[in-house]
């Protein structure tokens, strides 16, 4: 049995052409369904539902063979017992610093003033802040990072953005780029060693189609 980690919403809706390619096709639709392992065409491999967060540990401990992350979440994950072979090149976003309209953040960094950051990626946020030299409270956060600078929590938050739609609504700016981000395919490696012959022919898969894609 073949156990893939995935995580419901956008990368999921991404993966299921991925999966398709490796001739996989999910008995059941994650965002309505609330089961948390979800059968396959395939009788040898299974997908399970997980937070997004939490791919990497599932895969990490072999508890899923593979699974598809985040840029974002491997690198605040640190990627310990993980085979990263490829970039998929969906779900894209960017991990950017952005503060209140109005707020000059760089006459701020200029002064050398110590700023509050509120931020789910404390990780990404510290190693940039320090490659930058501007000094740095952390604030960790869960979700919702864009409250924080409108009601005083922090000056600044670090966060995934695409459009820029959830910036804008909120009468922030993005003032910083700090990462680009896409999903990633992570293997566990001992399951690539003891179950090549199954999870091998997946990964291919997934590599031929995303190179098609994109
Ligand atoms: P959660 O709500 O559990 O934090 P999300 O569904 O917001 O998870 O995000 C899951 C993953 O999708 C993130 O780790 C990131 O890699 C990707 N992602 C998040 N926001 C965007 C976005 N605006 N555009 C593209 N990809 C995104
Ligand atoms: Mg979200």
């Amino acid at each position: 049995m073949i156990t893939i980690a995935l995580s419901k919403g956008r990368i999921f809706e991404e993966t299921v052409p991925l999966l398709a390619a490796a001739g996989i096709v999910p008995s059941e639709d994650p965002e309505s369904s609330r089961k948390l392992i979800l059968a396959t065409n395939r009788e040898d491999v299974r997908l399970v539902i997980v937070r997004a967060t939490d791919v990497p540990t599932y895969v990490q401990y072999g508890a899923a063979d593979l699974g598809i992350a985040g840029y974002d979440v491997l690198l605040e994950h640190g990627g310990v017992g993980l085979y990263q072979p490829l970039d998929l090149a969906i779900a894209k976003c960017r991990l950017m610093v952005a503060v209140r309209e109005g707020f000059d953040y760089f006459a701020a960094v200029k002064q050398g003033a110590r700023l509050r950051v509120a931020t789910k990626y404390v990780e990404s946020a510290r190693e940039h802040f320090a490659k930058k030299g501007v000094h740095v409270d952390l604030i960790k956060l869960y979700g919702s990072m864009e409250l924080a600078p409108l009601v005083g929590l922090a000056d600044a938050i670090v966060d995934l953005v695409s459009t820029g739609g959830t910036l804008l609504a909120n009468q922030l700016e993005a003032v910083e780029h700090v990462q680009d981000v896409s999903s990633r395919l992570v293997v566990n490696q001992a399951s690539l060693k003891l179950k090549r012959a199954g999870v091998q022919p997946i990964i291919d898969a997934f590599a031929s189609a995303s190179a098609h894609h994109h």
